[in-house]
């Protein structure tokens, strides 16, 4: 950061920083991140890699950035960001600097090409690593840029986990129904984008499902309120394992769950959401044995508001309690068997 920029960077920098803690969703703190660092170390790329608790890379962001001179003389930056969650793959220079940072738990430099390369650690708040802050460079950094790069990154680190706690249910440490809002309004716009002509984006279709564990006021009654707890937990950990990485996993309410998954078609999320329910069925669970869920499910699709989508779901739900208990039901396989009617007896108040 040569002397004569920093003070024209300085309030830039803090303006970006005011706005990355005033954001409150995950996903785009992690891009507000990426967007504030990379004008400061004046580099054309820059990378996120989150990882799991096993260490593997689960979601990749990659911001690039350039400089152009129109031909009035005038300076203007594009942007562009690349989040991409279904490809976990990173070449191997870079998998090498994950691995070391991994190991030693600190930033690392090496040579690369014509200038270094750079990683930083995501450290979060109860010290667990959870990914990797990557860049080239032509130039090494010096000190200075070395403690903003340490600052900014300290400063995100504390928002996120702050964020993150605020949407995860202290139980069971799934998201909790305030990040379903979050992450509703968010898919939708990834499902309209996607549904628009011309979008060149490979079709995904998701699924929402809601899950009720069956006759869990038993439970309590019969073995209290701390086993029932276990058993919440176990059966969030059951269906958490199921789920595969890209679908996501609520603790709605108390005893109820929101899976939204992605699935080609029908056959594909009824096996999923049946693989759910099995998951359940078959485990058995300290002193009180045997557990059952029963669960409604329906394409969630943008055409529709998410609150008629959690409707229908809760409907379908409603009927596989009616039906007997530990079942999945599809609300369209309802309506053309005529057991539920169209009309939707007003949406879910969501919120
Ligand atoms: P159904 O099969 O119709 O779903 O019956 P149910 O008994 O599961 O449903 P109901 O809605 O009557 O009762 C839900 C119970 O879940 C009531 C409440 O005591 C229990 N519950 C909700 N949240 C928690 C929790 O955090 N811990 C424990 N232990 N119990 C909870
Ligand atoms: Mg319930
Ligand atoms: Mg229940």
């Amino acid at each position: 950061m040569p002397s004569q920029r920093r003070g024209s960077t300085l309030p830039s920098m803090l303006a970006k920083l005011g706005a990355m803690t005033s954001i409150r969703e995950l996903q785009l703190v992690e891009q507000s991140l990426l967007r504030t660092l990379a004008p400061l170390l004046g580099v054309a790329e820059t990378s996120l890699y989150r990882t799991n608790e096993h260490h593997q890379v689960t979601h990749k962001l990659h911001h690039y950035r350039s400089d152009k001179r129109g031909p009035d003389g005038a300076a203007s930056t594009t942007e562009r960001i690349d989040d991409i969650r279904n490809d976990a793959s990173v070449p191997p220079h870079i998998s090498a600097l994950l691995d070391y940072m991994r190991l030693l738990k600190q930033p690392s430099r090496r040579t690369h090409g014509q200038g270094y390369l750079f990683g930083y650690p995501l450290i979060h708040g109860g010290g667990q690593q959870c990914g990797y802050f990557v860049f080239e460079r032509e130039q090494d950094l010096t000190p200075v840029e070395e403690a903003v790069i340490a600052g900014v990154l300290k400063l995100y680190t504390n928002h996120y986990t702050l964020l993150d706690t605020s949407q995860r249910d202290r139980l069971t440490g799934l998201r909790n129904r305030y990040s379903l809002e979050l992450n509703l309004d968010r898919l939708w716009e990834e499902l309209a984008a996607q549904q628009a002509p011309g979008a060149d984006a490979p079709q995904q279709a998701y699924w929402l499902g809601i899950l009720d564990i069956d006759h869990f006021k038993r439970v309590n009654d019969q073995y209290g309120h701390i086993i029932g707890d276990e058993i919440l937990l176990l059966v969030a950990r059951l269906l958490g394992r199921t789920l595969r990485r890209a679908d996501l996993l609520y603790r709605y309410g108390g005893e109820e769950f929101i899976a939204v998954v992605v699935a080609p078609d029908l056959a594909g999320a009824t096996a999923l959401f049946e693989r759910l329910r099995l998951a359940i069925e078959q485990f058995t669970f300290p002193q009180v044995g045997r557990v059952t869920i029963s669960g409604g499910f329906c394409s969630a699709t943008p055409t529709l508001l998410p609150g008629t989508v959690l409707d229908r779901a809760d409907r379908a739900l409603y009927q596989a309690k009616a039906a007997g208990r530990n079942r999945v039901l599809h609300y369209d396989a309802l309506i053309s068997q005529g057991i539920l009617d169209e009309v939707e007896c007003g949406t879910i108040e969501l919120f």
